[in-house]
């Protein structure tokens, strides 16, 4: 079984390539729930949205994240009644976010929300949030401190950021699964997604890093960084918020307690021999997933980077 951390972006891009690659029923998904928000008085939860959608091969592949083909004529008219629109809501979304709220209110956890929804849209990949405890990214910002969809979605994430942190982390407790699930897997990916706001939520529930450090699995990390900046979206600059560089070093340095293996870009080779330490093996391969074949191309380079066995350092041309 094969465990994949992941948002809900870049992560849901990868997970796309990675499933023509290997089987669902391989598949482990421990989800991040710290962009979760309230929205319209309903449970969202957008990262377990993408990737249940990409698994039931329903994720709008235009718009990266959604129901493909989707209508808004409920977000037209929540304006009308001068609602706040800020974030996209489609109509089928919008059937996924009542049944998920309309579980919870009858008192299913998460988990078990995720179980019924993801069986009932026909995913065979298992789907795990990352925790059944509430945990919020909060961005800390000169205009106060904001949940991560007003920074990232309504602001646009045009703030500059002081400081990131996982409200609730500390009390939090990994949903059923997670850590079995780790221990238990013949590897552990990590998507290319945003090291502090995707990846570090879940780092963040007590008990997840630490299985991590313990898993016999190999563990492989696509970086979401290429050069000195995200592919997409603000993850380089939260990065420097928290005292990393924005570099293919930066996202070594984040997973440096438990990572095996690192994918980057080839355009990042000549920094890549800057990364040699025992026990780190580097691979080089076209990262950006722009047209389908990239996405499986990519996958092929993880899985065939987990497959050599070799402890040495390594910075190979791949593709
Ligand atoms: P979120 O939950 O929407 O923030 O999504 P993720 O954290 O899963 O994905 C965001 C990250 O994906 C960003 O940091 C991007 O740099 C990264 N990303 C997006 N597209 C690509 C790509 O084609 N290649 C790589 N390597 N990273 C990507």
């Amino acid at each position: 079984m094969i465990v994949v951390l992941t948002g809900g972006t870049g992560g849901a891009k990868f997970v796309d390539g990675l499933r023509q690659v290997v089987s669902d029923q391989q598949l482990t998904l421990v989800v991040n729930t710290g962009d979760d928000l309230e929205w319209w008085g309903l449970y969202v939860s957008p990262d377990l949205d993408s990737i249940t959608y990409v698994l039931a091969g329903l994720l709008s592949k235009e718009r990266g994240w959604g129901v493909k083909g989707d209508t808004f004529f409920c977000l037209q008219a929540m304006r009308d009644l001068a609602e706040p629109i800020w974030f996209n809501v489609g109509d089928r979304d919008l059937a996924v976010h009542l049944l998920r709220s309309k579980l919870l209110t009858a008192g299913k956890t998460l988990s078990e929300a995720t179980q019924e929804i993801t069986a009932k849209m026909g995913v065979q990949a298992r789907i795990l949030p990352m925790s059944n405890s509430r945990v919020e990214t909060r961005v800390d910002t000169p205009a106060g401190e904001l949940s991560f969809q007003e920074y990232f979605v309504q602001r646009w994430y045009q703030d500059p950021v002081n400081s990131v942190r996982f409200a609730g982390a500390s009390d939090a407790e990994p949903a059923p699964g997670v850590i079995e699930a780790i221990t238990s897997a013949s590897a552990v990916i990590l998507a290319p997604s945003n090291p502090i706001t995707s990846i570090g939520p879940i780092l963040a529930v007590p008990g997840i890093r630490e299985a991590l450090r313990l898993t016999k699995a190999q563990i492989v990390a696509v970086s979401p960084i290429v050069g000195d900046k995200a592919v997409t979206g603000p993850a380089g600059i939260l990065m420097a918020a928290q005292g990393l560089p924005a570099s293919i070093a930066g996202v070594a340095k984040a997973y440096e307690d438990f990572l095996d293996v690192l994918i980057i870009d080839n355009s990042d080779q000549a920094a890549a021999k800057k990364l040699a330490r025992p026990g780190l093996r580097v691979y080089c391969t076209n990262s950006i997933m722009e047209r389908p074949d990239d996405r499986t191309n990519l996958a092929k380079a993880v899985m065939s980077a987990l497959s050599t066995k070799s402890d040495a350092y390594a910075a190979t041309e791949r593709q």
